[in-house]
């Protein structure tokens, strides 16, 4: 690897020592990938052994006394280069939050994690809550740890939740929803309430069963449409769709087929582009450094949401969408560009967190939240779980899971103890709105940008406002540095009212 950005000698020495943290990272996301899409299920038990080892590694390379010593002297170092005090800073965080962890702790989260997604995904079958409850019991307490060795500023929220979004606390969240929710709720409470709504509740395409060959065919000519670089990038297939990035020339998704309403498909697989082409767009003089990479949560699910949502959803995509369709699947054939608007913008309260519209997702979000914490601070316990996620499920969308499945087991965050993890889809959802407002600014109209031949200016653009930046500066900074302004949540409440209130045809 040529460093081409940093020059000082002891930065040139950390990138070299972290270089091998970097590799057992590589290795550690190929696992979890195999894991997820083609490992055997009896491996699970092996695999829950190696990811502890090399967490445990990479721990303890990371917290190497003499790398340490480097990046502490290069910390105080005043004629180091923008990218150079970047790895020092992204650095300077990860030996902080290893520093205080036990390596019992580390190597415990790693192995019980595997253990717990594979318990999770037999009981989320079997809808058996019994059976995953030690673990989530085990998953919550271990959580409780990893924020109390941590340290917190007002509860123990804070310390989890900034592992996903740095420097994001519990209160900000909180504010957040506060601003978002009551003009979430009106806009929903008006679209349930109209007559021959442009958002209608249902659609019958929803029951329409399809040929997972024709789909496989017409989610490849989404990606080609999009330009994602098959040379660069795989389409996999999994229970729970994802993104995992092996590096900035390695990123592999992959989508799911339930066999019926083809929507839940095609925009799983545009929601993993846009993780996907934030970290093909890094800087590739970043490679293998601190540096590669996405910086939050946040950020990539603002990634993800905007191209599901914010492009994939509009009348100007529908129309790229029904092309495609009608070329690749012969059994769906042709669908007018309004049947199809209306069927990929279907609005009503349902259970499942993945398959909501843009009125009820947060309010899946704002109920994991909650329970969380109650769940962190004790105000609740495992048992009572259930019972709670199904009464705030009715309050807040007035429906209630009839099963496990469709309730608390729906989710594989718990099982893989991410928790702190949900508010960023929240997060998100706000800065993909205020990133479709800076980029209308820029490029006019969303409506004559939403063109075959000019998507590419789009990505164009996402890449110099905040992929080429990977983690070089901290999420708010880099909304900041971009926009002029960190997040804010105006234009997510701007662009609902736009589009479901106003019913301007977006
Ligand atoms: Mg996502």
């Amino acid at each position: 690897v040529n460093y081409l950005l940093f020059e000082d000698p002891d930065i040139k020495k950390i990138l070299e020592h972290y270089r091998i943290i970097w590799a057992l990272g590589h290795a550690g996301s190929l696992m979890s990938w195999d894991m997820e899409t083609y490992m055997p299920e009896e491996g699970v038990q092996e695999r829950a052994l190696a990811s502890r080892e090399i967490s445990l590694l990479s721990q303890k390379l990371l917290l190497d006394e003499k790398f340490v010593e480097l990046v502490e002297k290069a910390s105080v170092k005043e004629n180091l280069n923008e990218y150079e005090r970047g790895v020092v800073r992204v650095l300077e965080r990860r030996i902080r939050i290893y520093k205080k962890l036990p390596p019992e702790l580390v190597g415990e989260l790693a192995k019980t994690r595997v253990e717990a997604q594979n318990v999770w995904k037999n009981a989320r079958a079997k809808n058996d809550f019994s059976m995953f409850k030690p673990y989530l019991e085990k998953a919550f307490e271990l959580a409780r740890k990893v924020a109390e060795y941590l340290e917190y500023d007002d509860e123990p929220y804070d310390a989890l939740i900034d592992l996903y979004e740095e420097d994001m606390r519990t209160k900000m969240v909180v504010q957040m929803f506060d601003s978002i929710i009551p003009e979430l709720k009106k806009a929903l409470d008006k679209v349930l309430n109209e007559e021959n709504s442009l958002y209608p509740r249902t659609h019958p395409l929803e029951e329409r069963k399809y040929v997972r060959e024709e789909i496989e065919k017409l989610n490849r000519r989404i990606l080609d449409t999009l330009g994602f670089p098959w040379s660069r990038g795989r389409l996999d297939v999994s229970p729970h769709p994802f993104t995992d990035d092996l590096g900035i020339k390695d990123v592999r998704i992959t989508t799911r087929y339930e066999g019926f309403d083809f929507k839940r498909t095609v925009y799983a697989t545009i929601h993993e582009f846009g993780h996907a082409l934030y970290e093909l767009q890094v800087d590739e003089r970043f490679m293998a450094t601190p540096l590669a990479g996405g910086v939050s949560l946040g950020i990539h699910e603002s990634q993800s949401r905007f191209w599901e949502n914010i492009i994939g959803r509009t009348m100007a995509f529908v129309k790229i969408l029904s092309k495609l369709i009608e070329e690749a699947s012969p059994s769906l054939g042709k669908i007018g560009i309004e049947e199809l608007y209306s069927y990929v913008n279907t609005v009503k309260p349902s259970l499942i967190r993945v398959e909501a519209d843009e009125l009820t997702y947060n309010f899946h979000i704002l109920l994991r939240f909650n329970l969380e914490r109650m769940l962190l601070n004790k105000e609740i316990n495992v048992d009572e779980l259930p019972e709670y996620w199904n009464n705030m499920m009715d309050e807040y969308l007035g429906i209630k899971p009839k099963t496990f499945s469709e309730g608390v087991l729906q989710d594989i965050h718990w099982s893989g103890i991410m928790i702190g993890y949900f508010p960023t889809y929240s997060l998100g959802n706000v800065i993909a709105a205020q990133i479709r407002h800076y980029l209308q600014k820029d490029l006019g109209e969303l409506s004559e940008v939403i063109m075959e031949e000019k998507l590419k200016l789009i990505k164009e653009w996402l890449k110099e406002k905040i992929h080429k930046y990977g983690s070089l500066y901290k999420p708010q900074e880099l909304l900041e540095k971009s926009f002029g302004e960190p997040m804010n949540p105006e234009y997510f409440k701007e662009y609902i009212n736009e589009k479901f209130v106003a019913k301007k045809i977006v």
